[in-house]
């Protein structure tokens, strides 16, 4: 024996150990699969999960997990190759044998090769730790998406929501000026529907994601300047217009201020999107460490109840949270809760006031024209508390969304009951039917068609009605302005309601695309008692004249107060003088028979 063929030999040896204890399983079989080699890990894959128990056969020890790898190395007619490679299979034992323990191979990588025509060789190997390993990577990107929001990249509400209670548990026990001063900013976006509405939803998504980068330079511009270590500075968007801040290093609580003006200014700057700057101010509640009450989810909702607060005062601004504005926040969810009963139970009817027209030339006895007009006010026949007047209502309406249900079913009764009034009545009919309008109405999607359609499917003439719009709506952006315009090509009319008390001096009337001019009351009230007050109407009736605007005084309640509005060449007046609102039959009796009110 040669010194070559000794060490082949004990090579030879030392390579066969080395295959019988390396942990991989390999077993050699037949085409068939009867097993013809095996090594120690192959036995320790296959036994739990052989169905006989038994390792005779290859294909047979894994018929339960793995039924079709017969078949499959029947269909490989190649003199060799590769059958199959790292095929993964789950291991489970055969029914009657024990359970697999958690030390065991749960899933197998499997490897058939065919060596010549007459053998197979199975590569065996334990891949429980690479899926294992696998199924962890794949919770973890799952977990980091859930967390995260998509269009902004910001952290998301649990997020959020885990720092608030991070913060708050950290100030149990801290009472009085003891603990660090913390604060939470809600923020809602002011105008994102219209933004949708009107430049479509990319560009809304435009906006949210710029507004996102801004919240995040502006923290870290602060966090780099002016914060304290270790504190904690968390921006996250926790709803769809819905942005938080918290902010939990503030040296004194009326820090706060500064940092929500700042936030404020920041945000309201105009948004390029595409060839649009847009404008999106936003409205913000605000809860200090004082106020902070409850777990993170309560003090979340105490913030929002003072963002919408920050809304009802006009929005753009903050607002910070005060224990009375929960209890304002439960009563008008009373409401809000009863109004949508309402509406489906048919409880809200419509009355109709006078719009009467003044003789310019006029009789002693103050003679009106009765059939001029009338508008169309809404009143909620309460079960429990009788009649409720819409200044109790509408605002919720506005806010919960269902001013637009409310204002359609105002704007359909009375068109109806007007057509009923000119069939009746003929000529004693009111020739004129105003209906208030609503912010959400003007934004609702298809609502001029649906003014359109209303119009024509109860054979009313579109001239007949005049929508009013208060001075804030009507002096709003582009889109606004463009909607009444539209509605203006139907034929009706507009009119600015409520003139006087809002943005819009006489010197921009003529921007504005309205028919008539309504004069507030607290100008007529005082139209006999104060020379300044004479004045500012008489202005607001010669600039309506000039641009061909009819004017309407309202609220006038003396025989005094009409007739200096007479005297000031006022076209129209509505007040509790001619009549209250009333019922449709009411309307009907004082139309036949004039009585006082
Ligand atoms: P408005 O459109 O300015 O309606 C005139 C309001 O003044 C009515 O109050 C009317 O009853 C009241 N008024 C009329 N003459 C006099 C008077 O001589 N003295 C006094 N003190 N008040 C007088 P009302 O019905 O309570 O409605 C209040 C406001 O609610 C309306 O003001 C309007 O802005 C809103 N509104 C009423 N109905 C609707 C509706 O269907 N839709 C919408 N969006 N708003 C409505
Ligand atoms: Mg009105
Ligand atoms: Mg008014």
């Amino acid at each position: 024996m040669s010194n070559t063929d000794l060490y082949t030999a004990s090579d030879y040896e030392a390579l066969l150990q080395f295959l019988y204890l390396v942990p991989v399983g390999l077993v050699q079989t037949t085409l068939g699969g009867e097993v013809l080699l095996l090594n120690a890990m192959s036995a320790r894959l296959l036994l739990p999960v052989s169905p006989d128990g038994s390792l005779d056969n290859l294909f047979t020890a894994l018929a339960d997990v793995a039924p079709d790898l017969r078949a499959l190395a029947q269909a490989f007619t190649q003199p060799y190759g590769v059958v199959c490679e790292s095929l993964r299979i789950p291991l489970q034992p055969h029914p009657g044998q024990p359970a697999l323990g958690a030390a065991q191979p749960q899933v197998l990588s499997f490897s058939l090769f065919k060596l010549d025509p007459t053998r197979l060789m199975a590569v065996l190997n334990d891949a429980t730790f690479d899926v294992q390993r696998e199924q962890q990577g794949l919770a973890r990107r799952l977990n980091a998406a859930a967390r995260v929001d998509n269009l902004t990249r910001m952290p998301n509400r649990s997020v959020a929501l885990e720092h608030l209670q991070r913060i708050l548990a950290r100030n149990v026990g801290a009472t009085g000026d003891a603990g660090p001063e913390f604060a939470v900013l809600f923020m809602n976006c002011d105008r994102l529907k219209q933004i949708n509405d009107t430049a479509g939803h990319a560009a809304g998504d435009g906006v949210l994601g710029l507004l996102a980068d801004r919240l995040r330079a502006t923290l870290r511009s602060r966090s780099r300047f002016e914060r304290h270590n270790g504190s904690e500075l968390v921006a996250a968007r926790i709803g769809g217009d819905e942005f938080v801040v918290l902010v939990d290093d503030l040296a004194r609580a009326d820090h706060v201020h500064a940092v929500a003006q700042r936030l404020l200014d920041v945000l309201a700057k105009p948004y390029g999107i595409g060839p649009h700057q847009l404008h999106c101010s936003v409205s913000m509640g605000i809860v200090l460490r004082a106020q902070a009450r409850g777990d993170a989810d309560a003090v979340l909702q105490s913030a929002s109840i003072a963002m919408v607060e920050a809304k009802r005062a006009g929005g753009a601004r903050y607002v910070v949270f005060e224990p009375a504005m929960q209890v304002r926040a439960a009563h008008r969810a009373d409401i809000e809760a009863e109004l949508r009963r309402a509406l489906a139970q048919e409880q809200l009817f419509v009355v109709y006031q006078p719009v009467v027209g003044l003789v310019p030339a006029a009789p002693a006895d103050g003679a009106v024209d009765r059939t001029s007009g009338v508008e169309a006010l809404v009143r909620w026949d309460h079960p429990a508390r009788g009649v409720v007047l819409p200044y109790e209502f509408i605002t919720v309406a506005e806010e919960c969304g269902l001013i637009g249900a409310l204002g359609d079913f105002v704007l359909a009764s009375a068109c109806r009951q007007f057509v009923q009034w000119r069939a009746a009545l003929g000529p004693q009919a009111p020739r004129l039917l105003a209906v208030n309008v609503s912010r959400a109405q003007l934004h609702q999607p298809g609502w001029v068609a649906y003014v359109d359609a209303l119009l024509r499917s109860i054979g009313m003439d579109a001239a007949q009605l005049q929508l009013e719009v208060t001075e804030s709506l009507a002096a709003q952006d582009e889109s606004v302005q463009a909607r009444l315009h539209e509605l203006k090509a139907l034929g009706l009319t507009l009119a600015l309601d409520d003139f006087g008390t809002g943005y819009s001096s006489l010197a921009s009337l003529h921007l504005l695309p309205v028919d008539t001019v309504k004069i507030d009351r607290s100008f007529v009230c005082q139209a006999d008692t104060s020379q300044h007050h004479r004045v500012l109407i008489e202005a607001t009736v010669r600039v309506a004249h000039s641009l061909g605007m009819a004017t309407v005084a309202e609220g006038i309640e003396t025989p005094a107060q009409a007739a200096v509005v007479r005297e000031l060449q006022c076209d129209k007046g509505q007040g509790y003088i001619f009549s209250r609102p009333r019922t449709a039959d009411g309307l009907v009796q004082w139309l036949r028979t004039p009585v006082d009110d």
